[in-house]
């Protein structure tokens, strides 16, 4: 039997390892069918190697792929999990099989319907959770045997406790890797964004400060220029216009400074309050060009050291943002609040606009992605430079055609 319950739990292992492996860095659509590709894969192998407990009583870890399934991908992903488990009990036939297929039908019924909370659960919360998951339906299902077959005899019931244990001690173990396995990739995630962020605030630095100095020259000699006599009013014209463009070029550079480090003359140590007063009137005349009402709430007292022009400007892309996710929707509420939470100043900035799919908000910070015609994708880099910056963290929320919500959570 040892051996059995080993070669069940190298079957669980082959999707977790073969994921590990080969799927880790692909995308998360593709991800979603892999896996459950895999699971499917390994509830027959489980069913084609039960566990055989004496008395003519077997017991299978079919259902645990199934749960996992469940629980993380919600009814979508579950559903040809069901639809072979039933196939294949049909195709077996014998008696029981009814039970098996309403049993299956009530497990398909219920436990995708708490994916959507269980996701949002700590790690922690999601192994307790999906135990017990796995313990009621264990349960449940020798619950119902108990009055079909063997009845209540004492060997029986010794039979069912060693299986349930099992169960619940695979699914424990699974669940363990699985969250090891997610928090690893997030943390790696998290890496690559931080070492990104600093190659370009690096980059953006020295760039941006070698090429000032040129330009501060080459304007001041254009300007001596423009005011000499000797030229003719066609070469002035064409002055103007180099001196008109080298102030765009300024611009830029400046901006690119912004992902530079802060700059101690813009330091202040403040609750936003100021900030949150100069970004309004900014934005103020574009929210309402685009027939976007704008709520502002604040309520701190937290005070903490920023460079007050980064977080400004880190402000006014996400009102931006906001206010043109809503644009093509004809207009919308944007709601701007600043607000305190153990020690936290959490700045909440939710839009009505035109939302994202996970797969957007992956991309979210990446240097030069964008939907938009005229975008430039460095917004949401600057923001993301920003906050990491003051060792703050950015949390998307966000729905298609709904709308989205950056939480900020800047500790001080
Ligand atoms: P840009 O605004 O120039 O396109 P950003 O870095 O500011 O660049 O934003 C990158 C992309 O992220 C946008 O093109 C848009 O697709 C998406 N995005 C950012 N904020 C929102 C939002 N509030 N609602 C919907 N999509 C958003
Ligand atoms: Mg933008």
């Amino acid at each position: 039997m040892f051996e059995t319950l080993l070669l069940n739990f190298l079957f669980l292992l082959f999707p977790v390892v073969a994921f590990l492996i080969f799927f880790e860095n692909k995308t998360v659509s593709f991800n979603r069918k892999v896996l459950v590709l895999l699971s499917a894969v390994t509830m027959l192998l489980c069913i084609s190697k039960p566990i055989k407990l004496e008395v003519g009583f077997i017991i299978d870890l079919r259902y645990i792929p199934f749960i996992l399934v469940a629980l993380f991908g919600g009814y979508k992903n579950a559903f040809p999990l069901y639809v072979l488990l039933n196939v294949y009990r049909f195709y077996i036939g014998g008696p029981g099989t009814m039970q098996s297929f309403l049993f299956a039908t009530m497990f398909m019924i219920l436990v995708p319907y708490y994916s959507r909370k269980f996701v949002s659960l700590t790690s922690k919360g999601r192994i307790l959770w999906a135990t017990m998951i796995s313990f009621l339906t264990v349960g449940f299902y020798l619950f119902t045997l108990s009055f079909s077959k063997v009845g209540s005899d004492k060997q029986f019931w010794l039979i069912a406790l060693s299986a349930a244990t099992t169960y619940v001690g695979v699914m424990c173990i699974l669940m363990i890797l699985i969250e090891k396995i997610i928090a690893n990739i997030k943390s790696r995630e998290r890496m690559v964004q931080s070492e990104r962020l600093n190659v370009v605030s690096e980059l953006a630095a020295s760039v941006s400060h070698e090429i000032r100095n040129p330009l501060t020259v080459t304007s001041g000699f254009l300007q001596l220029l423009n005011k000499s006599k000797t030229i003719s009013p066609e070469e002035k014209e064409y002055v103007k216009l180099s001196l008109q463009e080298l102030k765009r070029a300024e611009k830029i550079v400046s901006d690119y400074l912004l992902f530079a480090k802060p700059q101690s003359e813009n330091m202040v140590y403040s609750d936003m309050s100021a900030e949150l007063e100069y970004t309004k009137n900014i934005i103020m005349p574009y929210a309402s060009l685009h027939e976007v009402k704008v709520i502002f709430h604040f309520n701190n007292k937290l005070k903490k050291y920023y460079d007050q022009s980064q977080i400004q400007q880190c402000l006014i892309n996400l009102y931006k943002n906001g206010i043109e996710a809503m644009r093509d929707k004809g207009g919308g509420t944007l709601t701007i609040d600043i607000s305190e939470k153990k020690q936290n100043i959490m700045i909440r900035i939710q839009d009505t606009g035109i939302g994202m799919t996970k797969e957007e908000i992956s991309r979210l910070g990446n240097p030069y992605y964008s939907t938009k015609a005229e975008g430039t994708g460095l917004g949401m880099l600057m923001v993301y430079s920003t906050i990491h910056k003051i060792k703050g963290s950015i949390e998307v929320e966000s729905e298609k055609g709904k709308g989205t919500t950056f939480l900020i959570t800047i500790p001080t």
